[in-house]
């Protein structure tokens, strides 16, 4: 191993380069810093690599197989529709995430920020070392955002292998297996649960709680559920996975429900029950960073973490593990150290689910609000009375606002259906800017959209609905 026998100096440096730490790192450039960012796997993180984007685009391609497969009420017949999963893969690959994450490492470069690969360790609150299998090379620096992550847990009686897989192992199959369990009902085991059933494998989510997806409103994981009912995918609640045993052709899972012990033999078991923080080997607690019971590192509304200096974002502070929360924070935290006043505000923090339908929440439940002490009323505007949706023979689902019954002040938004993570997006905006029902209501709206139904929402919370 070569080790550098003087430290190099650094002003920022951003650790890790996902979704949270590549936009820090612009960020902190375009505010004129110096700025080195250190990734010791992939640029993208796991959002890009791993995550979000290698899975939208395998949902999209499950769903080209099955418009493919059933698309005869619109006069389209096909036959011999075959799968070449192989090929699936290469594109999702090649087409989508390498040119993604190639773009991040363009960026970066156009911005100046430089690119340091390997694994960033703290020695004290303003040095840390970075290794890679053949060097190492201390650095010292003035600022530090860190940005590190999260991996998948593994539970007891499950290790990660070839038959029981993380869901980085299921995203990158080779074969459509002929059956797969899925235990851990949330986002990603119920997208990817999606994915599979599509593509014809027969699959069965194991879930621990009462519901799958869980803390969406219930009418929207319904829709959900009878989406899932409908492909034959298999959904056991207040089920307790026990252990996989791997064979010859595959794996058998055991579980207990209802008080009995039960198993189930099938190709794969995918295990998605949650992630855990990557701050355990970056040695924080050397720089004298405080963290929670969990691992998570404490911050305040900048970013800051106990040590001043030091800065942390993304899936590694309290709050839902998203992309968009990470990117959002980055900005915040690149700001703040160039001295600038700002604070996170999470009120209008969407969550998207990207099932069959999409199910999509921002701002506040009806439930939420109320317990909050708000006098809210919700108003619900149906799909099928939206012409663009029947159009798309897609009108299972609804918007859903949630008003002040005082003023209509929006203060949160639910929407289930077609492309919910895009309408969401409008009412995103709404909430984070205290809009009421008539902002919306005379906003106009190109016909026929799917954006539409948010209006429809609007006038029906004014109480003059047009379509309704
Ligand atoms: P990450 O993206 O995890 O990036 C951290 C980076 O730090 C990694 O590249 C890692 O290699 C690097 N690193 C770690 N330790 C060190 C070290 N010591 N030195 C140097 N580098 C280090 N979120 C959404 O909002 N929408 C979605 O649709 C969505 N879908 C998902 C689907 C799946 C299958 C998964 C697994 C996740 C999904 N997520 C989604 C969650 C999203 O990926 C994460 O919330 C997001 O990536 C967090 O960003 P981050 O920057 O905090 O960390």
């Amino acid at each position: 191993m070569v080790v550098g026998d003087f430290a190099i100096e650094l002003d920022t440096v951003v650790i890790g380069a996902g979704p949270g730490g590549y936009v820090a790192a612009i960020r902190a450039a375009q505010m004129g810093q110096k700025v080195a960012i250190v990734e010791k796997e992939y640029i993208g993180g796991v959002c890009l690599n791993v995550g979000c984007i290698p899975s939208k685009a395998l949902i999209s391609a499950s769903h080209r197989y099955q418009d493919a497969l059933n698309s005869t009420l619109f006069g389209v017949t096909t036959e011999n529709v075959t799968l070449d999963f192989a090929k699936t893969q290469e594109w999702k690959q090649n087409e989508v995430v390498a040119k993604l994450t190639n773009g991040v490492e363009m960026l970066l470069k156009k911005n100046k920020v430089e690119i340091i690969r390997g694994e960033a360790y703290f020695n004290d609150a303003n040095t840390m070392r970075v290794m890679t299998e053949t060097s190492a090379q201390t650095y010292t620096f003035n600022n530090a955002i860190v940005a590190t992550g999260s991996r998948p847990i593994e539970i007891k009686g499950f290790k990660f292998g070839e038959r029981v897989l993380d869901s980085t192992g299921a995203l990158n199959l080779q074969e459509v297996p002929e059956s797969m369990v899925i235990v851990g009902g949330g986002y990603i085991g119920s997208e990817l649960a999606g994915v599979y059933a599509n593509l014809g494998t027969k699959v069965t989510i194991l879930e621990g709680l009462p519901s799958i997806l869980n803390g969406f409103d219930k009418d929207m994981v319904k829709l959900v559920e009878k989406n899932f009912k409908n492909q034959g995918v298999e959904i056991i609640t207040d089920a307790m996975a026990k252990e996989a045993v791997v064979n010859e052709n595959g794996v058998t899972v055991k579980y207990e429900a209802k008080g009995k012990e039960e198993s189930l033999d099938v190709d794969y078991v995918l295990v998605t029950v949650g992630r855990r923080p990557n701050t355990d080997e970056l040695g924080l607690e050397s720089a004298g960073v405080k963290m929670t019971e969990r691992g998570l590192v404490e911050v305040d509304e900048q970013g800051r973490t106990s040590v001043p200096n030091i800065y942390a974002i993304g899936d590694i502070v309290p709050g839902p593990a998203l992309a968009h929360k990470a990117s959002y924070e980055a900005k915040i935290a690149a700001e703040a150290i160039s001295g600038e006043k700002v604070a996170v505000d999470y009120r209008a923090m969407p969550a998207v689910a990207f099932t069959n339908p999409e199910i999509a929440s921002v701002g506040l439940t009806e439930s939420e609000a109320k317990e909050q002490g708000l006098k809210v009323k919700a108003t619900k505007f149906p799909l099928g009375a939206n012409g663009r949706a029947l159009s798309l023979n897609a009108t299972d689902g609804f918007v859903r606002l949630v008003t002040t019954k005082e003023d209509n002040v929006i203060v949160g938004a639910q929407v289930a259906g077609i492309n919910a993570s895009d309408i969401i997006a409008e009412l995103g905006l709404a909430v984070e800017s205290g809009m009421n029902a008539e902002d919306i209501a005379l906003t106009i709206h190109g016909h026929p959209s799917l954006g539409e139904s948010v209006m429809d929402a609007a006038e029906a919370a004014l109480g003059m609905p047009i379509h309704m």
